[in-house]
Order: C-alpha cells, then structure tokens, then sequence
C-alpha cells in the first residue's frame, strides 16, 4: 500500500495531519531530540536505549520521516502509526476564538489512540 493511501485511510479513522514545522510562520523546526512528553504512549527508548525508536531521534526527523500522518511529502521510510499522540504542529480549532489554525504545537492526535472511526469488517 502507498504512504499516500495509508495516510488517507488515517483521515477516515479521524486522524489529523502532524508538522514539524508551522507552516504560517516558519517557525524553527523541531529540532530537538523526542522526550516521553512528546511520545507518551510509544515512548520505550529509557537510557538502555532498547526501545522502538533509537535514542537521540530529532522530533523533525520522527515526524518527517516515519509518520503515516505527516502532513507534507512523506518519503517511502513514512510508515508509523503511533499508538498514541505525538508532538507537533498540527490543525486545530482554538477554544476561545473558535479559529481554525495550524498554529498548535502540542500533541496531535495521529495515533491508534486518536481514531474515532472504525470500520465494520464484515
Ligand atoms: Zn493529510
């Protein structure tokens, strides 16, 4: 299956799209190295280094070159579907303004965790 169909099906299953980088303004990518904060339900790289994700990954470098859900050009390397949210820029409607912006930098839902839809397989 292509990036591209799998990265669709995620939007049929409610998943948003994830930046490294806010694409109004140009903000500094995400250059620092990924924390449990930023990955808490896949979050397995301790100082043993024994995880799913090596040690020292840069969030820029997980969101562009690992995520289904990354919203730019995803290489062939873009095959994760995180169990839950990770951090990144993303869409999002802000609460008090009620403006849909693409301003957020938290955690955006592009997990399993984060699918709202299933489908029946019957
Ligand atoms: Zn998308």
């Amino acid at each position: 299956m292509s990036t591209t169909a799998a990265h669709e099906l995620g939007h049929a299953q409610g998943l948003d799209d994830i930046y490294s980088i806010d694409l109004y303004g140009g903000v500094t990518p995400l250059d620092q190295t990924v924390t449990s904060n930023w990955l808490p339900k896949d979050w397995t790289s301790g100082p043993a280094n024994n995880g799913y994700y090596q040690l020292g990954l840069r969030e820029t470098d997980l969101i562009k070159e690992r995520l289904i859900m990354n919203g730019l050009n995803r290489p062939k390397s873009a095959l994760d579907i995180p169990n839950g949210t990770v951090y990144g820029f993303h869409w999002y409607t802000d609460p008090i303004t009620g403006q849909y912006t693409n301003s957020a930098c938290t955690n955006g839902k592009v997990g399993v965790d984060g699918a709202t839809n299933t489908f029946d397989d019957r």
